[in-house]
């Protein structure tokens, strides 16, 4: 398990269905977001660059 298995926003692992991946918009790191942050737009910052986005 490595830290692109985990959601970025609360750090749950993404073992479950639903969880879902993206590039930063502004740096191109990998966002990761579980079902539940996506489903309640849990807000992300991004590790590398500090962009906060819905
Ligand atoms: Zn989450
Ligand atoms: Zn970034």
């Amino acid at each position: 398990m490595t830290a692109r298995d985990r959601c970025t926003s609360c750090n749950a692992t993404l073992a479950e269905p639903g969880s879902t991946w993206f590039p930063c918009p502004v740096c191109g790191y990998e966002i990761n977001r579980c079902h539940r942050c996506r489903e309640q737009s849990i807000e992300y910052v991004c590790p590398k660059c500090g962009f906060r986005g819905p």
